[in-house]
């Protein structure tokens, strides 16, 4: 059975803890690898290690770093088959969604690419007599990554790329679930030239995460995941005096105005809530279509889209529409949440519980579903499903769509579909979601705008990626000087003004 160990100080090393988990093919339901979960001991070893070698990284001037991640980025796309085949058969999602998956990482690597500018202070001659004043941001020293399985390559990339490109040294604690690309791309940015130590992947589960929280060398931690999760590591950072972001679940709806396409809203709905099994962040999970009218026709559209969707493993390649879900367990918790739906009196349109696929029995698929006639009571409504379930919420009116969302108490993104400006300009200003799309079902903003959610989507100040990562990932220095030729007076003991 392959082992999956840890990447320490520029090179693989296996575990010692003598704990690990299993890794699973989704597809075919076997365990593929066992990966370790380090121990305290192991955790603390490489944050030690890390923070030996981030002075000499942080002195290492930042366009030699971004160097670093241009050759960074091309043999991620030298090796980008390989990496999105381990990738999907550790996640499941579909080949060409894996490529997407790295695609929308190195993003965020080529934009990290720019931090010379961005690591620019500002100067002001005399602001007083005689007095210059200027700005420098200044890495923070060693800060970890915790990132969720549904993104094995993207969020991993979101934290490192801005994370070293400012002179930090990162502790990158990545999902159990799919822990082989984060420790690819490891390798590869030792190839590229990364001084040993300045990226320590460490596998691991909650000990790693406690470990991570506790240990006061850490400066700052990133974290991306469910929200109870991104809770948990938020208030226990936070009370140990470390910098936080938290990117936490999502339910994200999509309002459907009568005057707007229902071809296109019909064909967004499909790819935004079953594409990579409705296991995104992003993923639309609610449809409300406003007036009954609007209701009818868009169901009757969605159908036909929905059961035409081929579901498979990764290896039929562009064959299929999406993959299995990622575990035994989440397959089954979906069931239960569908069963729970029926029970509590939503009419179930397209039942993707009886779903099969010859010689692949033991994968963990679950087959597309759609719910009408959802209200908000319902557990489908109001848990996170993280699968391929999209439920409609018929509504009167437009600003009991809006209501709706806007009580949501998570808020990552949202979209509105019509061909009217108004109503989408008023719906972007006033909705109380982080991310919004207009006529876009997906609006997850390019790597030079920031990401980020709202109410119980995100915790902390500043956003990921874009010019919040820099700001994320530094911490500001302001120097006043002036020199001996500028100082007339004697000791003055009244605050000093200008
Ligand atoms: P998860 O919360 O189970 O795991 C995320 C990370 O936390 C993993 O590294 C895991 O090892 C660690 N972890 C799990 N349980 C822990 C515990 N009890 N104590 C300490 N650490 C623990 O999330 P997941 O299932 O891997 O990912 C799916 C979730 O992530 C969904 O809720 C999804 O919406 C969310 N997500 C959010 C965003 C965003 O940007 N808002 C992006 C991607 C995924």
């Amino acid at each position: 059975m392959k082992e999956l160990g840890h990447w320490i100080n520029g090179k693989y090393v296996p575990g010692t803890s003598g704990r690990t988990a299993d890794v699973y093919n989704p597809a075919t339901g076997e365990v593929q690898a066992k990966v370790a979960l380090a121990s305290k001991a192991e955790l603390d070893e490489a944050i030690a290690a890390a923070a030996k070698a981030q002075p000499g990284w942080a002195a290492t001037n930042p366009q030699r770093r971004a160097r670093v991640l241009m050759e960074f980025v091309r043999l991620i796309n030298r090796d980008m088959d390989k990496l999105a085949t381990a990738l999907s058969s550790e996640h499941g999602k579909t080949l060409p969604d894996a490529r997407g998956d790295i695609q929308r990482g190195v993003d965020v690597v080529e934009f990290s690419i720019g931090a010379p500018h961005l690591l620019k202070g500002e100067y002001m001659d005399s602001a007083g007599t005689g007095i210059d004043l200027y700005s420098m941001r200044q890495p923070l020293g060693v800060v970890a990554g915790i990132t969720p399985f549904n993104f094995p390559a993207m969020i991993p990339l979101w934290k490192i790329a801005p994370a070293l490109a400012c002179g930090n040294a990162m502790i990158l604690k990545p999902s159990e679930r799919d822990p082989s690309v984060p420790l690819m791309l490891a390798e590869l940015l030792t190839e590229a030239g990364l001084p040993p130590g300045v990226l320590q992947v460490v596998n691991g589960d909650k000990d790693a995460v406690d470990g991570i929280l506790d240990n006061p060398t850490i400066q700052a931690i990133g974290f991306v995941g469910s929200t109870p999760i991104a809770e948990y590591i938020y208030s226990r950072g936070c009370a140990n005096g470390k910098r936080v972001q938290c990117f936490g679940g999502a339910k994200n709806h999509m309002i459907i105005m009568p005057d707007a396409d229902l071809d296109q809203a019909a064909d967004a709905l499909v790819g935004a809530g079953f594409g990579a099994a409705g296991e995104r962040c992003m993923a639309i999970s609610v449809a409300i279509p406003v007036g009954e009218e609007t209701a009818d026709r868009l169901v009757e559209k969605l159908v036909p889209r929905i059961e035409k969707l081929k579901v498979g493993p990764y290896t039929a390649g562009n064959d299929i529409d999406y993959g299995p879900v990622v575990t035994k367990a989440a397959q089954e918790r979906i069931f239960g949440l569908i069963d729970s739906g029926v029970k509590q009196g939503a009419e179930l349109v397209v039942d993707g519980r009886g779903f099969n696929l010859q010689g692949y029995e033991n994968g963990f698929y679950v087959g597309p579903t759609l719910f009408d006639r959802v209200t908000p009571d319902m557990e489908i409504y109001k848990q996170e499903i993280f699968g391929p379930v999209l439920s409609t919420v018929r509504s009167e009116t437009y600003e009991e769509a809006l209501k709706l969302t806007m009580d949501n108490e998570y808020g990552n993104g949202t979209a509105i579909f019509t061909r009217d400006g108004d109503t989408a300009r008023d719906f972007a200003s006033r909705v109380n979601v982080g991310m919004v799309g207009v006529n876009v079902p997906i609006p997850v903003p390019l790597g030079y705008f920031t990401f980020g959610g709202w109410k119980k989507s995100g915790f902390g100040d500043l956003n990921q990626h874009g010019p919040d990562a820099f700001r994320f990932y530094t911490r500001t220095k302001t120097v006043t000087a002036r020199w001996p030729s500028g100082i007339k007076e004697g000791a003055v003991l009244n605050f000093p003004t200008t």
